[in-house]
């Protein structure tokens, strides 16, 4: 065993605090790693918080990694020390069932182990995030960074914002010719328009958050809509091809669902704490629209995007925290106001 410094919640109402715990030696097919940066996602602040009711503390959050290795196991073939490595929202999985011999470890029919609030091995200790010192990770589980070393605080929300959107964007064709709509520019928004842009859509990004139009536009969108105003939203109805809706709190579906178009699609992959009211079956029905939702994505299809980011020049906007200043940037995140993804600099830890 190593002795790990990190950040924990010990109950959903103590603010993240110091916390010190065990990390175990690299086994033969393990990575180590130093934990370089480390993203501060939404679903960081409802697992500190118990807003998913499933929160094991103490709760040490954050799955949007970059780091360096420090250690490889004696199987290990694709890392070696010194290399500059991705992990995001899993650590683990079967290997073995259908979902994950297809490269699908987030829907592995024995349940995949979460970089945090996770079990590994099963039915073993609770899994500790990224912020923290170091980790030490399955290597089928580890990415590999091309992004040049000035960027890399920006790559690690691509470690989920990144692959939570492009995943579904893939999955859906998106590309040339197609109106796509992103909902809300959060940390996942954004990178949704900035992917889904790199593909060829025809972006546009509905907000909440009048103040945002600008940045919208200069991240890749082709024109921004506010939500709130009902003249703005009429003018695209029955027009999209596809919406990926990001929200992270509850709202009214319908008002997305009557700007698809005939066959067009609208992927969930926001998780609010309470459902959102039932969409309308007429709303449904009668343009044969279709309502789904998005986990993640594999690590083979997170292996793509990463190359994908680097190929185009994608990486996060973000702003850089200190580990202490977690609590603000949730406080923060609660109002909406991120630009556009807090990411903690470990070495501040
Ligand atoms: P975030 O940075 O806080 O962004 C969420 C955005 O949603 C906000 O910036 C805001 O954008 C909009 N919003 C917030 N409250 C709203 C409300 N009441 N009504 C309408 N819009 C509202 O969060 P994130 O990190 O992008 O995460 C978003 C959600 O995705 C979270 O629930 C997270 O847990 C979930 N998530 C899911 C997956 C998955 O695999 N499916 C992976 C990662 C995260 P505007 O100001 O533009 O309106
Ligand atoms: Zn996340």
């Amino acid at each position: 065993m190593t002795q790990a410094h990190g950040y924990a919640a010990t109950s959903a109402s103590t603010p993240l605090a110091p916390f010190t715990f065990d990390r175990r030696e690299p086994g033969p097919q393990d990575v180590a790693l130093d934990v370089l940066f480390c993203g501060v996602c939404h679903s960081d602040l409802h697992t500190a918080r118990n807003e998913w009711g499933n929160t094991v503390y103490p709760a040490v959050p954050g799955h949007e990694i970059v780091g360096r290795v420090t250690a490889v196991g004696g199987l290990v073939s694709k890392f070696k020390v010194g290399d500059t490595v991705g992990v995001g929202c899993m650590v683990d999985s079967c290997q073995q069932c259908a979902p994950c011999t297809d490269g699908l470890e987030q829907y592995c029919d024995n349940g995949f182990t979460g970089t945090y609030n996770g079990h590994m091995f099963g039915n073993g200790p609770n899994t500790y995030g990224g912020y923290s010192s170091h980790m030490v990770v399955r290597e089928s589980f580890v990415l590999h960074i091309s992004h040049a070393d000035a960027d890399l605080a920006a790559v690690a929300p691509l470690l989920c914002a990144g692959i939570t959107t492009y995943s579904p964007l893939r999955q859906w064709k998106v590309g040339p010719g197609h109106k796509v709509g992103i909902v809300g520019l959060g940390g996942l928004g954004h990178m949704g328009v900035k992917i889904a842009a790199a593909m060829g859509a025809h972006v546009v990004l509905f907000t909440t958050s009048e103040g945002k139009r600008a940045d919208a536009l200069r991240l890749g969108a082709k024109e921004v809509v506010v939500s709130k105003n009902a003249a703005e939203m009429a003018a695209h109805a029955n027009s999209f091809d596809f919406i990926l809706n990001t929200v992270a709190a509850s709202h009214n579906l319908d008002a997305f669902m009557a700007l698809l178009k005939l066959d067009g699609t609208m992927t969930l992959v926001g998780a609010p704490d309470s459902p959102h009211p039932s969409p309308n079956v007429f709303g449904l029905i009668m343009k044969r629209r279709r309502l789904a939702g998005s986990l993640i994505g594999g690590i083979r299809e997170t292996q793509e995007m990463l190359d994908f980011c680097a190929q185009h020049g994608i990486v996060s906007d973000i702003e850089r925290i200190r580990m202490d200043e977690v609590e603000a940037a949730y406080t923060r995140m609660l109002k909406s106001d991120v630009k556009y993804r807090f990411v903690v600099d470990m070495a501040t830890l």
